[in-house]
């Protein structure tokens, strides 16, 4: 079969670039290798009459303008229903003080003063610094899709349209969050470094700035949940694809790039059925960077200055508790979602893999769960290569998810006692699951850490060593969550067809 595009993987980054060039009448044929697409937004079981969220279930970047209705403006199909998630979510410190991220500036700042007396102006003057950073950099990245790449020409037309902050933006490009934190408590340094971690799998002493401000700004501005989860979504790009004349093929995994006779170039797709599929234009990868090219490239033709970025790249890997709670027990709670400090690590480096939890009820609208009950997903970090490394079988596998198990549902049970005794749990989750289900390296998720070696610049590209070959999806665009794959297929989406060409 021929094509002009052939895309690889259906995660949300695959569908969405997929659903946009065949709006845009190229001819676009997706292979996934699951027999359904979402990728690891969708990894979570449906069981017991529980639907999970594989994530917090918390969206960004979908108010008007955003770059959900830029994209769904073009696809022939209805946006997923959502709704403002009111708070987007609490975070909880181990002294058992709230901070809710909802409300207006007034109000966030209040509860900062009231949350952090020992560091009050320290608290809000961050704050303050940050909000018109961020907002200037979401206005440039909307203007620019593609702005880490963006030409001199466009860097100079939105330097002069955000003149005012433009000098504080780039004063600050080599600037770490940390940096910004001087004349806060450690107390509320924790209270940062929970939530750039969540957003940008980095703490304040690594995070770059100009990426922790947005990370930090996007609650402050407003998330959303979606009806149905990210399947949903998943759901209604399929649609899409097939109703703009695309094709999409699920359990059809790609084992390979084929080359031309000289090797010089991609001419498409090896799928592991032995089929032969070629594209006359482009090959996008939905696959991570470091798979793109260790599985589909090859690492024989991968260059060496590549391969050595890859090496010193790495991700973390995600433990999630899929519970069931009674519904009694969620209304105990001061919000559907709380990102909980469960130990400040006081004089310690900060330690994710031990000190914090997301927890995420699905919204009492749209429960996903039996009668009286809600679906709640545990997500917490892990260093991904203990879960591969130690197993000589799978009862190796199975006892070291149990102990993990056994201690976060004693820290769960801290954090929050309003729980009692109202939940139970449903099934578990580790890298080995995603790696299982994704085939992303190590069930590496979420995207690069953003630090600054990894940042602006430095940041790794949708473009590839191959001239056809482009990537999307979490580690080809920085940036958080669902809302940056979108963008991230969008960039691509319009390199290879730009809209009304
Ligand atoms: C615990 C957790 C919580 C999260 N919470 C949120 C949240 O609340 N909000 C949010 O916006 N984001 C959240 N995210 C992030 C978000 O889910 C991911 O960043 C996003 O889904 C990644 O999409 P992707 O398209 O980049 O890649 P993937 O989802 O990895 O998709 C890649 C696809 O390629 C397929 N594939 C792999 N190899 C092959 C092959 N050889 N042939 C064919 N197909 C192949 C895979 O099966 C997969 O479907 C969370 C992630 C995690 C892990």
């Amino acid at each position: 079969m021929v094509y002009e595009v052939i895309v690889v993987g259906g995660g949300i980054g695959g569908l969405t670039v997929a659903a946009l060039l065949a709006v845009r009448g190229v001819k676009v044929c997706l292979f996934e290798k699951e027999s359904r697409g979402g990728g690891c937004a969708v990894i979570a079981p449906e069981r017991f009459g529980y639907r999970f969220e594989s994530g917090a279930g918390l969206y960004a970047s979908w108010q008007p303008g955003e770059i959900h209705e830029r994209i769904f403006a073009e696809l022939p199909v209805a946006t997923p229903e959502v709704k403002a998630a009111d708070p987007p979510y609490v975070v909880r410190l181990p002294d058992m003080i709230d901070v809710s991220l909802g409300g207006d500036d007034e109000e966030f700042e209040a509860r900062l003063r009231a949350a952090f007396p020992e560091c009050a102006a320290g608290a809000v003057g961050f704050y303050r610094e940050l909000t018109p950073v961020a907002e200037a950099l979401q206005r440039a990245a909307l203007r620019v899709p593609d702005l880490p790449h963006a030409s001199k020409l466009q860097r100079m037309k939105i330097i002069a349209s955000e003149a005012r902050i433009a000098p504080r933006v780039l004063g600050r490009m080599d600037h770490t969050v940390a940096q910004h934190l001087q004349f806060t408590s450690p107390r509320f340094r924790r209270f940062i470094d929970a939530q750039l971690q969540i957003f940008t799998q980095r703490p304040s002493d690594e995070c770059a700035y100009l990426y922790g401000a947005v990370a930090l700004n996007v609650p402050r501005r407003g998330m959303y949940v979606i009806r149905g989860g990210a399947s949903a979504l998943s759901d209604t790009l399929t649609e899409a694809i097939r109703k703009s004349g695309g094709m999409v093929r699920f359990d059809a995994p790609v084992l390979r790039l084929a080359y031309n006779s000289s090797g010089s170039a991609a001419i498409g797709v090896d799928l592991l059925s032995g089929e032969r599929v070629t594209a006359t234009r482009a090959i996008v990868s939905n696959l991570t960077v470091w798979d793109t090219y260790g599985k589909l490239v090859g690492l024989n033709r991968t260059p060496d200055a590549v391969r050595a970025r890859l090496k010193k790249l790495h991700g973390w890997g995600a433990y999630l508790l899929y519970l069931g709670v009674d519904e009694d027990a969620a209304s105990r709670l001061p919000a559907e979602r709380i990102l909980a400090l469960t130990d400040w690590r006081a004089g310690e480096k900060f330690d994710p893999e031990n000190s914090l939890l997301m927890f995420s009820a699905a919204p009492s609208w749209d429960a996903r769960a039996p009668e009286g009950k809600r679906a709640v997903t545990v997500s917490t970090f892990t260093e991904p290569e203990q879960w591969f490394t130690f197993h000589q079988d799978e009862t190796e596998h199975e006892a070291q998810d149990q102990k993990m198990l056994e201690a976060w549902w004693e820290r769960l049970h801290a954090a929050l006692p309003e729980l009692g005794a109202g939940l139970e749990v449903i099934e578990t989750a580790t890298p080995r699951t995603f790696y299982e289900r994704t085939r992303r390296k190590l069930g590496m998720v979420g995207g690069l850490g953003q630090s600054l070696d990894v940042f602006g610049p430095a940041s790794v590209t949708h473009r590839t060593s191959l001239q056809n070959l482009y990537m999307v999806g979490d580690t080809a665009f920085p940036g958080q969550g669902i809302a940056a794959v979108t963008h991230s297929a969008l960039v691509v989406a319009n390199e290879i067809t730009p809209p009304n060409k």
